[in-house]
């Protein structure tokens, strides 16, 4: 079998906080292979964000990794130095976050900082790089590229900015594109074209997508595979398909539940009662039980592992059968 782009393996992150060590992921395994989108999906604080900074090398300093690892090519990126880091960012995984000025530095033209990514990771001249520059400022579908690529990112819309980070991005053609709520912040019309752009490159680059959302529109768009997070823990992980037909994870069930549909639109919808825990008072046992419909006595004291329960298909839940034997109409 072919290895994987990247393997994240039993992965543990905590903080250091006024209030003491705080964990934030806790062993979290999944995959991705080359040229797939894979969605890690959950709301809020379940630690999307801090799994993907760890892939990144741009953990905070106060958070650690207490144990596990991250495979890139093969390659142990936890060993990595600062360095050699520095070079894998952009040139091999590259990542756009939710609100792109976080990433554009104002006092800048958008050429000069494409440009700047360029010349980091390869030889070449000024002249040459703000030539890629408009190349790539093309590629993202930004009109008139030659005047827009001496502007500031102050002059550009939301959604502009935005194909400007994916541009930046991708210009060093990475294998792994790692996008952070990307179209969060936008509007409905121009996160769809952020989305479809993004699909676009991906076919024409061949490059594989980690995609974080809490947004199961966005997973039904884009992703081939699907990591659903809970409270700091992979709770489930299956294809696109498979999540949306028939979810073994009641939190699964439980987000599909509370997505509009348009025969739900005007209706009030159906949300997961209660809210995601604090990481200082995580629930014995499953930490999902609080919340969940089916859970019992043995969920208040036993948490479920991530089992393989075939088909590449795993589930963290000690009634995951209960969903799985469930008619589905
Ligand atoms: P998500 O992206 O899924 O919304 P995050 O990855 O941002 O969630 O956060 C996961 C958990 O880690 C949350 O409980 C959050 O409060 C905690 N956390 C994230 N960053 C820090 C930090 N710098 N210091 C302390 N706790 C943090
Ligand atoms: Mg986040």
């Amino acid at each position: 079998m072919k290895e994987p782009l990247l393997k994240v393996e039993d992965l543990s992150i905590s903080f250091t906080t006024s209030q003491g060590p705080v964990s934030a992921v806790s062993s979290a395994t999944f995959q991705v292979n080359a040229a797939e989108t894979v969605c890690i999906v959950g709301e809020s604080g379940s630690g999307k964000s801090v799994t993907s900074l760890s892939i990144m090398g741009l953990l905070s300093k106060t958070g650690k990794i207490d144990k596990g690892e991250i495979v890139f090519k093969g390659d142990k990126l936890l060993k990595k130095t600062k360095k050699q880091m520095q070079h894998i960012r952009g040139n091999d995984i590259a990542m756009i976050f939710q609100e792109p000025m976080t990433s554009l530095n104002p006092v800048y033209t958008v050429g000069d900082q494409i440009s700047e990514g360029l010349r980091f990771h390869r030889d070449i001249t000024k002249t040459e790089a703000m030539h890629q520059a408009i190349e790539l400022l093309k590629m993202v579908g930004i009109p008139s590229p030659e005047i827009r690529v001496h502007e500031y990112p102050h002059q550009l819309s939301g959604g502009m900015r935005q194909r400007v980070m994916i541009a930046m991005a991708l210009a060093c053609s990475p294998e792994l594109l790692i996008a952070d709520e990307p179209t969060t912040a936008l509007d409905v019309t121009i996160q769809a074209q952020v989305l479809e752009l993004m699909k676009k490159l991906k076919e024409e680059l061949g490059m594989a997508i980690l995609l974080i959302t809490h947004d199961l529109g966005v997973v039904a768009d884009m992703a081939d595979r699907v990591v659903v997070m809970y409270a700091g823990i992979v709770v489930e992980e299956a294809s696109v398909w498979e999540i949306f037909e028939k979810p073994f994870h009641p939190y699964t069930l439980g987000l599909l539940d509370s997505m509009p549909t348009i025969e739900s639109s005007g209706e009030r919808l159906r949300t997961i009662k209660g809210v995601i825990p604090s990481p200082l008072d995580f629930p014995k046992g499953c930490r999902f039980h609080p919340r969940c419909p089916f859970a019992t006595d043995q969920c208040l004291h036993s948490e479920p592992v991530l089992e393989n329960v075939g088909n590449g298909r795993r589930v963290a839940c000690w009634h995951y059968q209960t969903l799985q034997n469930r008619e589905v109409i």
